[in-house]
């Protein structure tokens, strides 16, 4: 059974030159990708899409930073996609980030972490919904 996932490659991992590498690390751990895009957040959507966070102290610094430059967005599928994604990425700060995962290797800082993943299935069907329509998502197989 595939489930799906979402994915940003954020604007310090595009501004430092590694979306190939990460789009690599992201097809090395198996992911199917069924959409993704490069785009640049307007603040607007960086507020809505992390509109969960609104009451954090860190929330104007956070959606400053999503809408500064391009990002990739991306819809992944794989077996436990969520899970999965988590493992790859690693934790939210690169200090605490295991050897080996994206974090670990691209992010900066706790902010500047190099990618965003869903962080259960609901979370990730929403977050599909705020960036793509159904008829973009395309199974390869
Ligand atoms: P994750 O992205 O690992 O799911 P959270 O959902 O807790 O982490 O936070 C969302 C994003 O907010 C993080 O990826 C990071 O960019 C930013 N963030 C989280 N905690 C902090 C913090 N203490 N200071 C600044 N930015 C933060
Ligand atoms: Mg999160």
């Amino acid at each position: 059974m595939s489930n799906r996932t979402f994915a940003i490659i954020k604007p310090d991992a595009v501004k430092a030159g590694n979306t190939g590498k990460i789009y690599d690390r992201i097809l090395s751990a198996g992911f199917n990708i069924l959409s993704a895009k490069l785009i640049k957040m307007t603040i607007d959507q960086a507020k809505g899409f992390y509109a969960v966070h609104a009451e954090r102290p860190f929330y104007g610094e956070l959606t400053e930073f999503m809408s500064s430059g391009q990002s990739m967005v991306l819809a992944l599928e794989k077996e436990n996609a969520v899970l999965a994604w988590r493992d790859t990425i690693g934790a939210t700060n690169p200090d605490e980030a295991a050897e080996g995962t994206i974090r670990k290797d691209f992010a900066t800082s706790i902010g500047e972490n190099a990618v965003h993943g869903s962080d259960s299935d609901e979370n990730a069907k929403i977050e599909i919904g705020f960036f793509f329509t159904e008829s973009e998502l395309i199974a390869n197989h």
